[in-house]
């Protein structure tokens, strides 16, 4: 299996019926960089800033921030990647920080952003390490937990403010700099017009959004089944998210767990998404089943399903005969 996969790498991402898919990597540390070379993928979609916050002993100063976030770009060349500001605080509390509180419901509580933004210490550090790792080079930020269009305008004044400060001090700044949000927030999905007119561009967590619409922590396994993505109403929001996406020209990833399942992946091509990210070891897997897809022929027959007023048998049986009838 592995020596198949590794002979996929030097295959273009394109499905049976010529769609390009842009196949992207989440990762957090130095030791998944070689992953990039070793997997074929054409970026980073995510990069878990916080991962570096929570295998330290301490909080990693700015310069350890700025030296990482070099490294990350360096090693990734010309193959963008998408920072995502920290996103620590509910379960991810870090052991040197007091500042936290126990917390009944931490996943829906006080953490990425809104810690963020209340302690904007933290992330205007987070900010001017990325600005200045970036001098020379594009730049792409996002923001986890966007809850309302304002909390992204007041991050991306502070984007502002400490480009303004890096460059009155004679630093070089980022070439490019783009500026979008993670969609795990259900209150995004009556905002997306707003959203889209804003951002730069926008990235689906659908480990979030699924455990957030469903009203299911993603980690109780007493609710297994309870929180299916493949489910009709979850379709139907990963659908209108991409549809507005591309009503706006909007760049859009997904880069939940889903994305790095074959069934699953399989689902969001045939919803029209054509970038995704996900962990090393699902590319192979996920490659070798979009090789295979004919995408086309698979939307006209999982749409009206999805639109069909009464459900016609199961989504995953579905898909599990679609891609058996393929080979
Ligand atoms: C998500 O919520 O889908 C996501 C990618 O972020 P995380 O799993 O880090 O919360
Ligand atoms: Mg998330």
């Amino acid at each position: 299996r592995q020596a198949q996969y590794r002979r996929l790498r030097s295959r273009p991402a394109s499905t049976k019926d010529a769609q390009d898919v842009q196949m992207l990597l989440n990762a957090g540390l130095m030791v998944d960089l070689p992953h990039l070379e070793e997997a074929g993928a054409a970026g980073i979609g995510l990069f878990r800033t916080e991962l570096q916050f929570m295998v330290a002993s301490s909080f990693p100063r700015m310069a350890e921030q700025e030296a990482l976030y070099r490294k990350v770009l360096e090693t990734a060349g010309e193959r963008p990647v998408t920072f995502r500001s920290l996103d620590i605080g509910g379960d991810k509390v870090l052991p040197y920080v007091h500042a936290f509180e126990e917390e009944e419901n931490p996943a829906m509580g006080w953490r990425a952003i809104r810690l963020g933004l209340d302690r904007p210490g933290l992330l205007r550090t987070q900010i001017r390490s990325l600005l200045k790792a970036a001098g020379g080079r594009d730049l792409r930020l996002m923001f986890p937990m966007i809850t309302e269009i304002s909390e992204f305008e007041r991050a991306r004044d502070m984007v502002e403010r400490e480009k303004n400060f890096l460059k009155k001090h004679g630093y070089k700044l980022p070439d490019t700099v783009k500026l979008g949000v993670m969609i795990e927030v259900p209150s995004l999905l009556f905002q997306l017009d707003e959203l889209f007119s804003v951002v730069h561009f926008a990235s689906v967590g659908s480990n979030d959004l699924l455990q957030f619409t469903m009203a299911s922590d993603r980690g109780n396994t007493r609710l297994a089944g309870r929180y299916d993505p493949l489910s009709r109403p979850f379709l139907r929001v990963l659908k209108t998210i991409l549809d507005k996406a591309l009503e706006h020209h909007v760049p859009l990833t997904l880069c939940g767990e889903i994305a790095g399942r074959p069934l699953e992946a399989m689902a969001l091509l045939a919803l029209g998404y054509r970038s995704i990210s996900m962990s090393p070891s699902s590319i192979g897997p996920v490659k070798a089943m979009l090789l295979d897809l004919d995408v086309s022929r698979l939307r006209a027959r999982l749409l009206p399903r999805l639109d069909a007023a009464r459900p016609a048998g199961d989504m995953r049986q579905f898909l599990r005969d679609y891609a058996e009838e393929q080979g």
